[in-house]
């Protein structure tokens, strides 16, 4: 932050001086969300939604247009849109949203991350590689709520005016949010030791939370596209002892995590989990995706109580 210290001043007397309503930018959903809880005045826009990869977005000309109106831009970080953003503000040409400025802030500077990968050096997958530590922090309830804390104390500088509002809202969040934490880990105590094979690091967060054992991952090797070779060896490898299910992203190509889920049998389910909110204007978007993960591997745990399991899938 010590580094923005000059900067904020001028930012402030700038929107200060502007009629326009605070103008908002976000890379992910999440970060969408977030806003609009924080900052409810503010015009926000997702550039990515639920269904689409975060790794690998077009550079579209809507969305260089909406970053150059933006005041603050709101992004994962550690490299998760390095195959995109830099682009789009280059091309937006917006000094405020430039790195190192008070209008850009990366979510993933405001958290320790896990799993860095210092030797790896991004390839054709760059964006899916991930040296500086898993990206998809947002699946760690505990490293959003710090988020949600970094976003309110910037859009306090960037715009005082509503720096009171702004804090009391973050505040109600994170009273709430904690007490959903509590709830949540409460609930999720037969997840413990749940072993489950995954697509991509995307839920890494998530396992180390609830206590996952992610026993397999249908990439080869991080950010490349499954081979039928890996899975068959991933096949060969679980089928003694199955994983409870095979879970893909909503963004992700389902065919692998279905093909390795039927060769496996009754005993393994497939499950196609988000890994951001389903709509960020909705209020409660935050809580009920969370609410939404836990139903899920719920109905798959083997102690899962029969109250979570009110919808059990049918099997294919
Ligand atoms: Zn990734």
């Amino acid at each position: 932050m010590k580094r923005l210290r000059p900067l904020i001043a001028a930012a402030a007397l700038c929107l200060a001086g502007s009629a326009q309503a605070l103008t908002i930018f976000a890379c992910e959903p999440e970060w969408a969300a977030l806003a609009r809880t924080l900052a409810p005045h503010a015009q926000v826009r997702s550039a990515t939604h639920a269904r689409q990869d975060p790794h690998h977005i077009e550079a579209r000309p809507s969305l260089i247009a909406a970053l150059r109106r933006a005041d603050l831009a709101i992004c994962t970080g550690a490299a998760l849109e390095s195959g995109w953003l830099p682009m789009l503000q280059q091309r937006a040409g917006n000094a405020k949203v430039q790195d190192g400025e008070l209008g850009m802030l990366y979510a993933a500077d405001e958290v320790s991350l896990i799993d860095p990968q210092p030797h790896a050096t991004p390839g054709p997958f760059a964006g899916d590689v991930h040296p500086e530590g898993n990206p998809h922090l947002q699946l760690d309830p505990h490293r959003l709520r710090s988020v949600a804390q970094a976003i309110a104390a910037r859009l306090g500088h960037i715009d005082p005016g509503h720096r009171d509002d702004i804090q009391r809202r973050w505040q109600a969040f994170d009273a709430d949010w904690q007490q959903r934490i509590r709830a949540w880990e409460e609930r999720a105590r037969p997840l413990r030791g749940l072993r489950v094979a995954t697509q991509h690091s995307t839920f890494d967060y998530l396992w180390r939370w609830l206590g996952v054992d992610n026993v397999a991952d249908l990439e080869p090797q991080p950010g490349m596209p499954p081979t039928p070779g890996h899975l068959q060896g991933l096949l060969n490898r679980t089928r003694a002892q199955p994983p409870r299910a095979v879970v893909a992203a909503t963004y992700q190509d389902p065919q692998s995590a279905q093909w390795l889920a039927s060769q496996l049998g009754s005993a393994t389910r497939l499950l196609h989990l988000p890994a951001t909110v389903a709509d960020d204007a909705n209020a409660s978007a935050l809580a009920t995706w969370f609410d939404s993960l836990l139903n899920a591997l719920l109905a798959v745990a083997p102690a899962a109580p029969s109250a979570q399991a009110q919808t059990p899938p049918t099997q294919p």
